[in-house]
């Protein structure tokens, strides 16, 4: 079937909100080729927002196509460094022209609350901020060879990255991916996650209004299992970065080994927290409470595993389940909501079902433990943040990643087994101390297995700081100047000055 060019190519983008979103290929707003269409909703009130054009193979075909002709024959990767940069800068100019708007439609999309997707969304500005200067300054070395030789390194793109993307951070994610990717010169192939499309659309639109030329950017929401496992096989695909759950990391592993394709993968997590005696608790109980239910839980380094020294485990405990009951589930557009709504009806009962598990085994539901109902929302979905104490470390709830707001609390007494326990999961993403002697923080921080360290600190990133896990949360650093090598090959070109010709046979 012939694909519908439903507008001229994408030059601004006007309105944000819509009823419905095309997908994003060779630079043109185009619909399924099969003209399928999936609803994607507004969770904190369980209505549908708008409809979406659906990528089948064919679609994602095309924009392996466009992705594939953009790198080898488009202008893109050969602009002058400083041009691309200055694209990059357009694009968060944009973005910050058309903040509220942006934040608006995260919070519709995602349910979550305004201040989280403020933050989220002046994140993503500030990542193409970062690359757009970063680039600039990364390039090749000169190496050390004999007399009459000369090495130096070129900094290549790699060529058409598949980018597989979660519903937690719907805009960030796609920040995280498309900037770097970009700033190299490399062409993309994007797959936001089916619950949460609009602002990977939105955002690509805006970069083409920006001067990212067509081809360069494709954006196709659709099912994972379909174009996703689709892309990850393409032999036109040279890159997969991946973001999302470690056993869909497994199978995409497995499968981009077949060619052999270059990889990120950014994973789940069940990241400890650790309250040592000598915790200044006006900093912890508070850092600690939002390491756990920011973004309603629904992040990959969630603090969700909570250790608490014996001598001060009460009066932690006090203060950080009265906070806990402080904090307000509700409207995500009122300033004063901490918590917005849960993804889905399937996340909400799978969060339940931990929550039920650990109940069962023996634990105690210190504060929360249910499904809510929030007043206006009741067709949301809604989760009490909840603190589960009196846990043992076989219990489901501690062992497997929950994402949401549930943070499960143990006593300890020993530096050393601590950092035992803290390591005993298969996961390696992020971790926080809190202490205010420095040679333990500093001693604990290196012998955690973990990607992120948070010392005394609620945040786990800002541009600039690598982000990724150790073990299976995956490998691969985004976010950082790393990233970028990630994106480029290094090809190493040796010459040959010394006049004389070498012979080396002899012959
Ligand atoms: P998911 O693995 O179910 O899906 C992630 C993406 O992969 C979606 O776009 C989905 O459609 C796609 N997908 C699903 N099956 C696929 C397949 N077979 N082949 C190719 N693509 C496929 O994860 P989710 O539920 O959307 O997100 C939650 C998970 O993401 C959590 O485990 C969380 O920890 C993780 N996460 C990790 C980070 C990080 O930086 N480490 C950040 C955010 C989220």
């Amino acid at each position: 079937m012939e694909h519908t060019v439903v507008k001229e190519p994408v030059t601004e983008v006007r309105p944000m909100k819509r009823d419905h979103y095309a997908m994003i290929i060779n630079g043109e707003r185009v619909e399924s080729s099969s003209s399928e269409v999936f609803k994607t909703y507004n969770p904190a009130k369980g209505e549908a927002l708008a409809t979406v054009a659906k990528a089948n193979k064919e679609d994602a075909e095309l924009a392996v196509q466009a992705a594939r002709n953009a790198f080898d024959n488009g202008k893109w990767r050969k602009y002058p460094v400083g041009k691309r940069s200055r694209v990059l800068n357009k694009i968060a100019a944009i973005m910050r022209e058309r903040f509220n708007e942006l934040v608006e439609l995260e919070v519709l999309n995602s349910g979550k609350s305004v201040g989280a997707a403020q933050i989220q969304i002046n994140q993503s500005i500030e990542d193409f901020e970062f690359y757009a200067g970063a680039i600039v300054g990364h390039r090749g070395v000169v190496n050390n060879v004999p007399n009459g030789f000369f090495n130096y390194t070129n900094k290549e793109p790699v060529g058409v990255c598949a980018q597989i993307i979660p519903w937690n951070y719907p805009m960030m994610m796609a920040a995280w991916k498309i900037a770097p990717a970009i700033a190299t010169g490399c062409s993309v192939v994007l797959k936001p996650a089916s619950l949460t499309p609009i602002t990977a659309i939105i955002l690509t639109e805006i970069c083409h209004e920006a001067g990212v030329p067509a081809g360069v950017i494709n954006t196709i929401p659709g099912s994972g299992s379909v174009i996703g496992d689709y892309l990850v096989q393409h032999e036109d695909i040279n890159k997969v970065a991946f973001t999302g759950s470690t056993p869909t990391g497994k199978d995409i592993m497995s499968k981009a080994s077949q060619s052999l394709k270059r990889l990120t993968l950014e994973l789940g997590g069940k990241s400890p927290n650790i309250v040592f005696d000598d915790a200044d608790l006006e900093a912890a109980v508070p850092g600690s409470l939002f390491g756990i239910f920011f973004n309603t839980g629904q992040s990959c380094e969630a603090r969700s595993r909570m250790f608490v020294h014996e001598s001060i485990y009460d009066e932690f405990m006090e203060q950080f389940i009265a906070k806990t009951k402080k904090l307000k589930s509700g409207d995500p557009f009122d300033k004063g909501t901490h918590l917005g709504s849960i993804i889905s009806r399937d996340q909400l009962e799978i969060i339940d079902g931990y929550v039920q598990s650990a109940k069962e085994a023996g634990a105690t539901i210190a504060t929360g433990g249910k499904v809510c109902k929030i007043e206006g929302f009741e067709n949301g979905h809604w989760y009490e943040p909840t603190v589960i104490t009196d846990v043992t470390p076989d219990m489901k709830a501690v062992k497997e990643e929950i994402f949401g707001p549930v943070v499960v609390v143990e006593k300890f007494t020993d530096e050393k087994d601590v950092i035992k326990r803290a390591n005993d999961t298969e996961y390696g993403l992020g971790s926080a101390i809190w202490t205010t002697n420095q040679a333990r923080a500093t001693r604990v921080a290196h012998k955690i297995d973990a990607g992120i360290v948070m010392v005394n600190c609620p945040f786990s990133a800002f541009p600039g700081t690598p982000f990724g896990g150790y073990k299976q949360s995956g490998f691969g650093r985004e976010l950082c100047v790393e990233t970028l090598d990630l994106y480029m090959e290094d090809k190493s070109v040796l010459s040959y000055h010394g006049g004389k010709p070498i012979n080396p046979f002899g012959v």
